[in-house]
């Protein structure tokens, strides 16, 4: 995950699908039917898609969600196993010692910040959850650390409740492929939700997040090498000469 570490004082509110559009360029009905071709491209492509950061419950996908703002997975995933080995429950990190968490996380960078919503979101979870993260995003978002994007990882990929994931990759793409205009992650989240089934919601996001990484990047999108240049829209904003665009492709794995 890469965006600025979130705000805990978001105001819960489910995403709804954005309502019809009117604007220029295809029918909706051409939007969501080149959307959906897309995603089933990018289902091919990427198959197996999923979470980057490693976890194996509730609690430690929320620590590594908050450790990931600003850093790469592939570094939050050499701390965590020290970290998840250190403090197990939300009682060991209400209760941690912060000189340990600082010099643990460190290397994830703004590490007083994250070990502050760390040992903060312990005691949220403490005084307010009998010591269990909630799966509702309603509640999860007045978490110390955790806005809406955290929210939605943590309830697609531990709870099984479908999520969007606008990080900057997942913002950037879908405006490339039309299906938003706006840089505000919660609109995105409800235009882009508006073009698919909920039941595709949480996939899509790591779909578009694994192509961001490995294809279509921020500056030099390797156009020429894309499997979606037919169908996305911005072809031509990278490279698209096959051979120059094959050596901006990153391989992966990121994590
Ligand atoms: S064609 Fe270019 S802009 Fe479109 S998805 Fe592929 S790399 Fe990104």
């Amino acid at each position: 995950m890469s965006s600025a570490p979130s705000s805990s004082t978001a105001p819960a509110a489910p995403v709804a699908a954005a309502p019809v559009a009117a604007a220029p360029g295809p029918s909706r009905t051409a939007l969501v039917r080149r959307a959906r071709r897309i995603n089933r491209e990018l289902a091919e492509l990427y198959p197996d898609a999923h979470c980057e950061l490693d976890f194996s419950s509730p609690l430690e996908l929320l620590i590594a969600t908050i450790l990931s703002a600003q850093c790469t997975d592939k570094r939050v995933n050499l701390v965590t196993p020290l970290l998840f080995a250190r403090y197990r429950t939300a009682v060991d990190y209400a209760a941690a010692d912060r000189d340990e968490v600082e010099k643990i996380v460190m290397s994830t960078g703004f590490f007083r910040a994250k070990t502050t919503s760390i040992i903060g979101l312990g005691q949220a979870l403490c005084e307010r959850f009998g010591g269990e993260v909630p799966a509702r995003l309603r509640d999860l978002v007045t978490l110390p650390g955790v806005g809406r994007k955290t929210a939605n990882v943590v309830l697609g990929n531990a709870f099984g409740v479908p999520g969007i994931t606008v990080d900057t990759h997942f913002g950037r793409l879908s405006r490339r492929f039309g299906w938003t205009t706006s840089d505000e992650p919660e609109k995105v989240e409800q235009e882009v939700a508006g073009l698919f089934p909920r039941s595709e919601w949480t996939v899509l996001s790591h779909r578009l997040i694994w192509h961001g990484r490995r294809v279509c990047h921020s500056r030099r999108p390797a156009c020429g090498a894309c499997t979606l240049a037919r169908l996305c829209p911005a072809f031509g904003e990278g490279p698209t000469d096959p051979v120059v665009a094959g050596r901006l492709v990153k391989s992966g794995p990121f994590s």
